[in-house]
């Protein structure tokens, strides 16, 4: 299959809203949009996504990963960035119209269909700077994407970067694209100097994420992550994660914690990135300093794949969805 995101469903949805209500959704061929060379989104960054996947079990049927779920963060990103709030029947319509019209696109697993619900702010006005959009288009693009594992689970090298933020604190557990456009710049630059495969900010010492996942700290009964707030996104599978890990025994240590205790702490604790697109993702070199710090033995660990296959199971159909994740379209 093509790389992650560069094909799509040959449909979309979407829907306005005109400054007072939402309106009626739409399924459509997949076109270019055309707004304003003034829309508020091109100047001033008025937009926020989603993104979640479906998976079509042998029953030929597609289902939902936490559509609900992603749809309330949506409704808070929006809020966040002052932008018109879609409605849960709305966007959950025009997901669920969507991935019906397109069930015979979706792979079998561990492939998927990977759906990014986004919003914009469509007002024609350069002078709004300090003023929200009142008038926004919502749509949801749906992308075929294969196993993001096909060739096996390489560990990932992440530079700890101790001075520098992804994102604001305001805005760190927002969806938006300007936190991504933050984040390249060092991303790049790690990666050139370094030879890594992402950056894990740490600022002032503080251990938040990489670009665009969650980071775990995970040993045979325990796992240590962040405690939610304001300056890092609240993903999915971390929450997923958690609670399998729950469920299977493990103790959930929510807690802060500093480059100085990550470091010793990788001598004997797993370590992870968690998201929709690569689920569970083990980490096998930390760069600090310069200096090259292996987590364990630097090989993928047992704790991380057993909650990966815990997981995608459920995502897959192959165990029982115990906590009502799914929704069957
Ligand atoms: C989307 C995202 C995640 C992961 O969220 P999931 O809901 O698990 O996919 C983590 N960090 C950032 C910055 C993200 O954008």
């Amino acid at each position: 299959m093509s790389q992650f995101g560069t094909e799509f469903c040959d449909h979309f949805a979407i829907a306005q809203f005109d400054g007072k209500a939402w309106q009626p959704a739409e399924i459509k061929a997949l076109e270019p949009l055309s707004i304003h060379p003034a829309a508020h989104v091109l100047h001033y960054a008025s937009t926020c996504f989603e993104g979640f996947k479906a998976y079509r079990w042998a029953d030929g049927k597609a289902r939902v990963y936490r559509l609900y779920d992603h749809i309330a963060r949506m409704q808070k990103s929006a809020a966040s960035l002052k932008l018109p709030v879609p409605d849960t029947e709305l966007l959950a319509n025009m997901v669920l119209d969507l991935v019906r019209r397109q069930v015979e696109d979706i792979p079998q697993p561990p492939s998927s269909l990977y759906l990014r619900p986004t919003l914009i702010g469509t007002l024609e006005n350069i002078g709004a700077a300090a003023s929200p959009s009142t008038v926004a288009t919502l749509f949801v693009l749906a992308s075929p994407v294969g196993d993001y594992f096909a060739g096996g689970a390489r560990p990932l090298k992440l530079l700890v970067e101790d001075q520098r933020s992804r994102s604001t604190e305001q805005l760190g557990s927002t969806k938006t694209g300007g936190n991504y456009a933050a984040a390249l710049g060092p991303t790049l630059a790690a990666k050139a100097e370094f030879g890594v495969d992402q950056v894990l900010f740490c600022p002032n010492g503080d251990v938040q994420e990489t670009g665009a996942a969650n980071f775990l700290l995970i040993n045979d009964d325990e796992i240590i992550t962040k405690p939610l707030d304001t300056t890092f996104l609240h993903g999915m599978t971390r929450d997923s994660i958690l609670t399998l890990a729950k469920d299977l025994g493990y103790r959930i240590n929510e807690r802060s914690f500093t480059v100085a205790e990550l470091l010793e702490w990788v001598k004997t604790y797993e370590a992870a990135l968690s998201g929709t697109a690569a689920c569970l993702t083990p980490v096998g070199t930390l760069v600090h300093k310069g200096q090259e710090i292996p987590v364990r033995d630097g090989k993928a660990g047992p704790s991380v794949e057993k909650l990966r296959t815990a997981l995608q199971s459920i995502q897959y159909g192959e165990a029982p969805d115990t906590h009502g994740w799914l929704t069957e379209v």
